[in-house]
């Protein structure tokens, strides 16, 4: 059983994860760790590896998570998403890994969540393991967002999940590329959605045939 405390330091933690959908994550990353671990594209600062950390530990599994640390473009100075915090007084870059690394710390996770550090694409170039869930939450843009997708997808083992950020019908919420990349898989028929997984703006799909 998870810890109300570990979601609490979820909860505490920088980012972009509401706690509904992160508890959904969580659900979800419950269900793809009886198939194999769980990878993220986007750690940030660890709020979205808690829930998902918390769900690979309970299955005895790890949670790898992919991110360079300098934040994408929405994160950048004078854009929506930055926050000061996060930018490195030394260099004025944004730096996120420290701040990922208190996260794991104080949710006990150090042994399960194990970040990886680099380009999401050149990561996948080199990748070969089979994932029982793949999150999708790096950049938002068209050619990044699908991308990753393209570059990820494959590794989802037959009845393990793909999850998917900020997929906003509606463009008055958000950007297009997370919802086109959504409608993208939903139409390629190797995966199927998991209806009962939606919370806000997360998607959750079963791969129901092998990648071609
Ligand atoms: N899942 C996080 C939010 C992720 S924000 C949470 O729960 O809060 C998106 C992240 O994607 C940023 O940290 C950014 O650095 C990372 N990112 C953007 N483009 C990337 C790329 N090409 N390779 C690796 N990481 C990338
Ligand atoms: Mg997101």
């Amino acid at each position: 059983m998870a810890s109300p405390a570990t979601f609490d330091i979820a909860r505490r933690a920088r980012g972009f994860m509401p706690d509904d959908e992160g508890l959904a994550l969580h659900q979800a990353g419950r269900v793809g760790a009886t198939v194999g671990p769980l990878l993220e594209v986007g750690t940030y600062c660890g709020k979205s590896a808690v829930y998902l950390g918390e769900a690979a530990r309970e299955g005895a599994t790890v949670l790898f998570t992919v991110d360079h640390h300098r934040g994408s473009e929405e994160n950048q100075p004078g854009w929506e998403h930055h926050d000061p915090a996060v930018v490195d007084p030394a260099t004025g870059r944004i730096d996120t890994l420290l701040h990922f690394r208190r996260t794991i710390e104080e949710a006990g996770l150090e042994g399960v969540v194990i970040a990886i550090v680099g380009d999401s694409v050149t990561v996948a170039q080199h990748w070969r393991t089979p994932l029982g869930l793949l999150f999708l939450d790096g950049a938002h843009g068209h050619e990044p967002a699908h991308a990753d997708y393209d570059a990820w997808s494959p590794f989802v083992a037959l009845g393990g999940l793909l999850a998917i950020h900020d997929v906003f019908p509606d463009p008055a919420d958000g950007g297009r590329p997370p919802y086109e990349v959504f409608c993208r898989v939903l139409q390629g028929g190797e995966f199927a959605e998991l209806l009962p997984s939606r919370a806000g703006s997360l998607r959750v799909l079963q791969r129901v045939k092998h990648a071609s």
